[in-house]
């Protein structure tokens, strides 16, 4: 089964879609890849979930990547008397450390570490930032405040505080445990949510040792200052648009999505553009033309993979979601507009033997009309070099490692196939003709660029360009 695109679909899974027969219809209408959201479910339910993708990945045959994402240190609210209070602008409003359920005068916010970060004049935002206080004087153990913007208060609400830098690891006790779950179930990838420095991500990165990918969420202000020494040091990005929105004002959200994908795209790193971006499906079968053009937007801006949360995970229309999300990525990568965008926008190939063929196998793949770039890959990191080319051609990514056929699924432009390593260049040319022939890259008589490393087999040694044809006689496997 091959896909007419080269932008993926990441669809999060939840009660919406919770069936072994949702999963596959929600494949089946384009999703590449599975979010496992930790933030919300049970265990069991996330086991059954990863079941049902691994056995609809065992029947299609096509590698499938299923994406762990981490709560992380979300703050909240404690609860109140009446489950809820009313608060005016301009009043005073307590947050303390007491366990005292709240009112309309104050709450608990059990997070001690808190008042530690909060200085007179700190905003703190309640409820996506329905909600906003000013701090006007904090002790160790509460903050009284003025409340800027007021409205309806309610048990356990989320809390932002978007000036400050807390004292707190992205990874909280639940994360810890929630992680080793997921790595016990072999997930692709692990996403750290309120990446506030670099060492958030190295600290993870230790843990999960190379068992899976990781991507950290960009939802923070001071995630973007360091934006730079963060790619540096995860496997992907994801634009998390919903906190983003919160911790910074929202008219920012468009450019710090251009420069998260910008910067993103000249590393090399996947990179995903997340939520509400086809919020209305939650309830409707159509979405606005609004939300159909920030799809596409982002799909122009040349992001690797689009995801789609409530839509999927808890909407209405869940497969229709997907379809939709689809079609507007088939149809913005038609477009010559997007072609020229993409060549425009190409990076220039570092100093290094993986990117000087994978710049070449463009050039050649295109000049020929090539049917595809063959690249034999052992750790996936070829492939990604070649899809940072965003060459015209599809890139046919073979590999030895199911894991990394798995990974590279959130990948732009990349059709991932486990086989075996090849051994000669008699098999090398063989095996890709047969594949591409087989998932309808190429026809007899077409041509294939191919890029592998001599001698065959030794990770990192990416150094041969082959033209080949794809022989008539080629029997598909
Ligand atoms: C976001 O904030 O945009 C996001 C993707 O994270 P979550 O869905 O966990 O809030």
């Amino acid at each position: 089964m091959r896909r007419q695109r080269s932008s993926k679909i990441i669809a999060t899974l939840g009660p919406a879609s919770a069936g072994a027969e949702v999963i596959e219809a929600l494949f089946l209408a384009g999703a590449d890849v599975f979010r496992l959201n930790f933030s919300h479910g049970e265990r069991e339910t996330q086991q059954a979930t990863h079941a049902a993708i691994r056995e609809l990945e065992r029947r299609s045959g096509r590698p499938i990547a299923i994406l762990a994402d981490l709560q992380g240190p979300k703050l909240r609210l404690g609860s109140f008397a009446k489950g809820r209070a009313e608060l005016a602008p301009g009043q005073r409003f307590r947050l303390d450390l007491t366990q005292e359920p709240g009112n309309a005068k104050r709450a608990p916010l059990p997070h001690p570490e808190i008042f530690a970060a909060l200085e007179v004049g700190t905003e703190v935002l309640i409820d996506d930032g329905r909600i906003r206080l000013r701090v006007d004087k904090v002790e160790a153990d509460q903050a009284q405040t003025e409340v800027l913007a007021g409205g309806e208060i309610s048990d356990r609400k989320g809390v932002n505080l978007p000036g400050a830098v807390l004292p707190i690891t992205a990874l909280t006790d639940k994360d810890r445990g929630d992680l080793q779950f997921a790595l016990d179930l072999d997930v692709d990838w692990v996403a750290l949510s309120f990446v506030q420095r670099p060492e958030d991500v190295a600290e993870v990165r230790k843990i999960i040792a190379g068992r899976a990918g990781l991507m950290a969420k960009i939802e923070k202000p001071s995630a973007i200052e360091h934006l730079e020494d963060i790619i540096d040091i995860a496997d992907g990005l994801m634009v998390a648009r919903g906190d983003l929105g919160v911790e910074l004002p929202v008219e920012e959200v468009p450019g710090l999505q251009k420069r998260i994908i910008r910067a993103a795209r000249a590393a090399g790193k996947p990179v995903v553009v997340a939520t509400q971006m086809l919020e209305s499906m939650v309830h409707a079968a159509m979405p606005t033309r609004a939300e159909v053009s920030d799809v596409g937007t982002a799909v122009y801006d040349g992001a690797d993979a689009m995801m789609l949360s409530a839509e999927t995970a808890s909407g209405a229309y869940p497969v229709e979601a997907v379809t939709m999300m689809n079609r507007v990525i088939e149809q913005v990568e038609s477009d010559d507009l997007y072609r020229n965008l993409m060549d425009a926008e190409h990076l220039p190939p570092e100093a290094t033997a993986a990117d000087a063929i994978s710049a070449a196998a463009r050039q050649v793949a295109e000049t020929l009309r090539a049917g595809a770039i063959v690249t034999y890959t052992g750790t996936g990191s070829t492939a990604l070099r070649a899809a940072r080319e965003r060459p015209i051609v599809p890139i046919l990514v073979l590999t030895p490692k199911l894991d990394t056929a798995r990974r590279l699924a959130v990948v732009w432009g990349v059709h991932c196939v486990q086989t075996e390593d090849t051994t000669d260049f008699t098999d090398m040319v063989e095996r890709a003709g047969r594949i591409a022939l087989r998932d309808a890259f190429a026809a007899g008589g077409d041509r294939l660029v191919i890029t592998a490393g001599v001698p065959f087999g030794t990770p990192g040694a990416t150094n041969v360009l082959r033209i080949a044809w794809v022989e008539e006689h080629h029997e598909p496997v």
